[in-house]
C-alpha cells in the first residue's frame, strides 16, 4: 500500500501517520459504527479512526470501489470485521433496504456517521430547481434517511448509540455562493438538535459536527450553478487551491467525530473559521 492510496484526500499530500485512537478501544471495541461517504475525504479517515479503535466498520457509498479500498485498509488498520455497501444515501428505498442487511447480517449500529455530501455553488438566482433537488437529496435526504431507519433501530433496541451528522460552517454563515449548499446544512444542522432532544431520554446521542473548509475532493466533484462547463472547470480548480492552502486534513475532522461521540457534544464548529462564525453567530432580540 503506497501513502497515496491509503490518503483521504485526492492530493498528493502523504497520509498523515495514523492517530492514536487505539487508546478508545475500550469505548469502541467491538462496537458497530457506519459511515456514509466512506469512499474518501472525511468519511474515510472517519471509518480508519474507528477501525483504529477497534470498531467494526460498515463503509458506505455511492462509490463502490471507494468503499471496498475503505474496508479493506480499515481491516488493515485493526478493524476486527469491515464492510463495504454501495448505496445511494438519497434512495430511501436503498437505505431501508440497507438497514434490513445491516441489522440482519452484521447487527444493530452503535455509532451512525450520515457523512455523505455534495457540493454545490452558485448565486440563489442561477441555482436551477433540478440543482436545488439534488443538492438537498443527498445533504439533506441523505442524513433524513439514515436518522430515520438507523436511529429507529437504535431507539427500538433501547440499549443507546450515538448519531453524528457532518453539517458544515455554512449552516451558520450567510452566503451568497453557496445558498443550496448552506441551506442544506443548515436544515441539517436544526435536524439534529430537533432529534437530539427527542433521543436524549433514551440513551441515544446527536452530534452536528460543523467543518469550515477541509482539505478533500469535495471540491473536484462540487457543481457550480449558472456557468459554462470551462467556468465551471476553472472555478474548480481555483477552490481545489484555497482548500489545498488552507490545508486542514480530514484526519482532523475525523478526531472531532470521535470526541463529540465520546462527550457526547450536541454542535462542534471545526476548522479555526468554523469555531470564529460559530462564535459570531447570533440573533438579534425581538421587540
Ligand atoms: P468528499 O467528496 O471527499 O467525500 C464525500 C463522499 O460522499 C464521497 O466519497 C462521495 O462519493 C460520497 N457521496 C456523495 N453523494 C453520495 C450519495 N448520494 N450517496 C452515497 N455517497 C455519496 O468530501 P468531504 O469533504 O469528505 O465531505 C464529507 C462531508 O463533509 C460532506 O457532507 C460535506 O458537505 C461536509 N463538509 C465538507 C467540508 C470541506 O471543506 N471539505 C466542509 C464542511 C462540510
Amino acid at each position: 500500500t503506497t501513502h497515496e492510496e491509503g490518503g483521504t484526500s485526492g492530493t498528493s499530500r502523504p497520509t498523515p501517520a495514523t492517530g492514536s485512537w487505539g487508546k478508545y478501544a475500550e469505548r469502541f471495541g467491538g462496537q458497530l459504527v457506519l459511515v456514509t461517504g466512506a469512499a474518501s475525504g472525511i468519511g474515510r479517515a472517519t471509518a480508519f479512526a474507528f477501525a483504529e479503535a477497534g470498531a467494526r466498520v460498515v463503509a458506505v457509498d455511492r462509490e463502490g470501489e471507494g468503499a471496498a479500498r475503505t474496508a479493506e485498509l480499515a481491516r488493515l488498520i485493526g478493524a476486527p470485521e469491515a464492510w463495504p455497501e454501495t448505496v445511494d444515501v438519497s434512495d430511501e428505498a436503498a437505505m431501508e433496504k440497507l438497514a434490513e442487511k445491516v441489522a440482519g447480517e452484521y447487527g444493530i449500529v452503535d455509532v451512525l456517521v450520515n457523512n455523505a455530501g455534495i457540493g454545490l455553488s452558485g448565486s440563489f438566482l442561477d441555482t436551477t430547481a433540478d440543482d436545488w433537488r439534488r443538492v438537498l437529496d443527498v445533504n439533506l435526504w441523505g442524513v433524513i434517511h439514515g436518522c430515520r431507519v438507523f436511529g429507529g433501530q437504535m431507539a427500538e433496541r433501547g440499549q443507546g448509540g450515538h448519531i453524528v451528522n457532518t453539517a458544515s460552517a455554512a449552516a451558520f454563515q450567510p452566503s451568497k455562493a453557496l445558498p443550496a449548499y448552506a441551506t442544506s446544512k443548515a436544515a441539517v444542522l436544526m435536524l439534529s438538535e430537533c432529534l437530539r432532544a427527542e433521543l436524549a431520554g433514551r440513551g441515544i446521542g446527536v452530534s452536528a459536527i460543523c467543518p469550515g473548509i477541509v482539505n478533500t475532493n469535495i471540491t473536484a466533484t462540487a457543481r457550480f450553478a449558472g456557468v459554462s462547463e470551462q467556468e465551471e472547470n476553472r472555478l474548480r480548480k481555483k477552490s481545489s487551491k484555497l482548500y489545498g492552502m488552507r490545508n486542514y486534513p480530514p484526519e482532523k475532522v475525523a478526531g472531532a467525530i470521535l470526541h463529540a461521540v465520546l462527550n457526547d457534544q450536541a454542535v462542534v464548529p471545526v476548522t479555526p473559521e468554523a469555531r470564529g462564525a460559530r462564535l459570531l453567530s447570533r440573533f438579534t432580540p425581538g421587540a
